[in-house]
């Protein structure tokens, strides 16, 4: 992990509220698919505390660009930065997605992901698809967005351009099927199932998105019985394991039967989504 202040190659809209930020490193940064940076406006007085930003994509050892929404202060203040301009950065932070498929698939049906991206989720999970293209495992990519315009923003162009099978939905129907994006991932895992008499097990889910998708994606993952793993965007003070304001429940029971909880930014982001007490933290998020 570094602390540093990286320079603005660019920091382009991409639709009204979505933009890309392209950072330019002094030091080398070896970002891996899943990882992610606080970043925080330098020329700004507040807000005072970085904001977490997944790796969008990395060009060269010195560059990162961050695809990201414009919520509250701290996005609106990096979306007023310019070529040029400074941006402090902690980075690169969490655990990364694993490319490598579960020990108890077959050997001949092994090699098959599902990615789920949920609105700007899907930033976690560009280079992950990137990877997977590159290890050759089939993959289908299911991408929810709010609406066509929200889907743009949130990359779908880079996602369409990998060539991997791809089902779009919205919630109000302007691209793909109207609807959330849990649907067609539910068809598909029951059609593999009956059609190709595979098990749901043979597959490797990957999800990144609103917390109600991936609990949804984690249940349905479980009925299959395919394994599943989630990227976990707690809101977050320090993004280093010290402010404890990202914890969520896990399953495994603390001392004196006390609830258990994991830091998401230092013990994942990336859980296995069978550890985590979805019910508990649905409350906190
Ligand atoms: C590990 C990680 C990776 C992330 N990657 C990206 C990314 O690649 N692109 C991107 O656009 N966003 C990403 N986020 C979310 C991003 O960090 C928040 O949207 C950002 O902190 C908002 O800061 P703000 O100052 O603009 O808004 P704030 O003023 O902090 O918040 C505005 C509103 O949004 C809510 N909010 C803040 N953070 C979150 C959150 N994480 N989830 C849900 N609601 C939240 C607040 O409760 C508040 O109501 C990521 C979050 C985490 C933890």
């Amino acid at each position: 992990m570094i602390e540093t202040v990286a320079t603005v190659e660019s920091n382009l809209e991409i639709t009204p509220g979505y933009r890309l930020l392209t950072l330019n490193f002094d030091e080398e940064v070896e970002a891996r698919a899943g990882q992610f940076a606080m970043l925080r406006a330098r020329a700004s007085f507040e807000p005072l505390l970085r904001r977490a930003l997944a790796v969008y994509r990395v060009a060269g050892k010195r560059q990162l660009s961050f695809l990201y929404q414009i919520l509250g202060r701290g996005t609106e203040q990096l979306s007023f930065v310019e070529r040029g301009g400074e941006v402090e950065a902690l980075v690169p932070l969490g655990n990364s997605w694993p490319v490598e498929m579960p020990e108890r698939s077959s050997v001949e049906a092994s090699r098959r992901a599902i990615v789920v991206a949920g609105g700007i989720g899907s930033a976690s999970v560009l280079m992950l698809c990137e990877e997977l293209a590159r290890a050759r495992i089939d993959t289908q990519i299911f991408f929810g967005a709010a609406s066509g315009r929200v889907a743009s923003g949130c990359g779908l162009e880079d996602f369409r351009a990998l060539g991997l099978p791809l089902t779009i939905t919205t919630d109000d129907g302007s691209l793909g099927e109207r609807g959330f994006v849990t649907a067609p991932l539910e068809r598909h895992l029951r059609d593999e199932v009956s059609k190709k008499s595979l098990r749901g097990a043979d597959s490797t889910i990957y999800a990144c998105g609103p917390w109600p998708m991936m609990a949804r994606v984690n249940e349905i993952a479980a009925r299959f019985d395919a394994r599943c793993l989630v990227s976990l965007e707690a809101p977050m003070g320090c993004g280093f394991g010290v402010c404890v304001g990202c914890v969520v429940a896990v399953k495994t029971d603390g001392p004196l039967g006390y609830a258990s909880y994991r830091r998401v930014c230092t013990d994942g982001t990336i859980f296995s989504a069978d550890t985590i007490r979805w019910e508990v933290n649905a409350m906190s998020h």
